[in-house]
């Protein structure tokens, strides 16, 4: 594969797009260890931080694009890297060229979509709130308890419409006295942050922030841990703080607040998958599971690989918008590993696990065999509506 330019140019770039971590690296291989990649096919993670520091990163090749910042290595290295950080800064320098291979061009389709639209669905501005015919939900003004920020996915996807009917729902059952923006919400941004289009997610958060502002927002409840992380983590760069709780942490004070009662049981065997950016990324791996637990009729069961070492979807890091070949796809391998711990329901809390486990439930004709559900569409039927 053919270099770009060589040398002390190319470093200056990467330092400049934030990947100086590379300098830490020692080279011990610990996270390509750790590396769902070598599940499928070989990929290594300690190469890319190697020819950075030398300035012979092949941005022009598929390997930059490939971490789907699950973040199992950083919590194994012994140097602090941070690789996902360089990582993204080899993608700031593709997408800065333009270079895009063939199967992370689908990922400039959702930037065009971001830009225009603010969301990488293709869905039009004006339909953000169309799932909301279905549901009893008013325009958010201040002074309300919260704000329900929807997000992209579950504002178009006609999958994740059901669960954001199903949240809404609940929401209303337990009388929480919430709002939405409606066309006036944009993508939160996590994503095309992390394909390296740094600008696209400042402008999208500065939309966002100052309509949270400009309505007089202070709580905000989402689904999406994309959107909690970016909140919680990424727009304080931004001197903002607002208070972010996931969907999964609000319905269990709600339940123990008296406010929602569950009522109903679900028998069977469930599974729980947690996303990488509601565990890893922000340590959220008990609520889902308290929430669960207090079920009536349902069995709890863990996959071999689940809490801080939870196999990923997949789907971060942009890659929900890339082709991923089927025979290298984590999802089905995730599938799997839920049928073996001989779950009838897998479950979880993320539209992009979601999207792919409904797609690898397909590809492995698991119908009949495996359900997928969000964890709010087993709430939702166990609570009185
Ligand atoms: S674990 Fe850290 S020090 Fe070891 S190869 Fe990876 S980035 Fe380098
Ligand atoms: S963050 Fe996850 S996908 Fe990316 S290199 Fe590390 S282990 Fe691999």
């Amino acid at each position: 594969m053919e270099t770009l330019a060589p040398f002390q140019e190319v470093i200056d770039e990467i330092q400049a797009a934030g990947g100086f971590d590379y300098r830490l690296c020692f080279q011990c291989g610990l996270c390509d260890v750790v590396c769902p990649w070598n599940k499928v096919r070989t990929f290594s993670m300690r190469r890319l931080i190697r020819e950075s520091a030398f300035g012979l990163s092949e941005i022009e090749g598929e390997d930059i694009w490939r971490c789907t910042t699950c973040g199992r290595c950083p919590e194994q290295c012994p140097r602090g890297v941070n690789q996902i950080q360089v990582g993204v800064s080899l993608r700031r320098l593709a997408s800065e060229y333009e270079i895009f291979p063939p199967s992370v061009r689908p990922a400039r389709t959702a930037r065009a979509s971001l830009i225009s639209e603010g969301n990488p669905l293709q869905g039009e501005r004006k339909n953000r709130a169309d799932w909301a015919r279905d549901a009893q939900v008013r325009t958010f003004s201040e002074g309300m308890e919260a704000l329900f920020f929807v997000g992209c996915y579950l504002s178009y996807d006609p999958r994740m419409k059901r669960v954001t009917v199903a949240i809404a729902n609940i929401l209303n059952k337990a009388g929480v006295d919430f709002g939405i923006l409606g066309e006036k919400e944009s993508c939160c941004g996590e994503s095309i942050r992390k394909i390296g289009s740094e600008q696209v997610f400042k402008n999208l958060a500065r939309e966002n922030i100052k309509t949270f502002i400009d309505n007089g927002v202070h709580k905000i409840i989402v689904a999406s841990p994309h959107c909690y992380h970016t909140f919680k983590n990424e727009y304080p760069e931004f001197m903002v703080n607002f208070e972010v709780v996931h969907i999964t942490e609000y319905l269990l004070q709600l339940i123990r607040e008296g406010r929602l009662e569950i009522s109903k049981e679900h028998s069977g065997t469930v599974t729980y998958h947690d996303p990488c950016y509601l565990g890893r990324h922000n340590e959220i791996f008990d609520a889902p599971r308290d929430l669960l637990r207090m079920v009536p009729g349902l069995e709890l069961k863990e996959m071999s690989e689940w809490g801080r070492e939870s196999l990923c979807c997949g789907g971060g890091g942009g890659r929900i918008w890339m082709d991923t070949p089927q025979n290298e796809r984590f999802s089905d391998i995730r599938l799997q590993q839920a049928r073996e711990a001989g779950a009838q329901t897998l479950v979880t809390s993320c539209p992009y696990c979601i999207t792919n486990f409904e797609e690898s439930k397909l590809n492995l004709e698991y119908e009949g065999v495996l359900e997928i559900k969000d964890i709010t569409e087993i709430i939702q039927d166990v609570v009185s509506l």
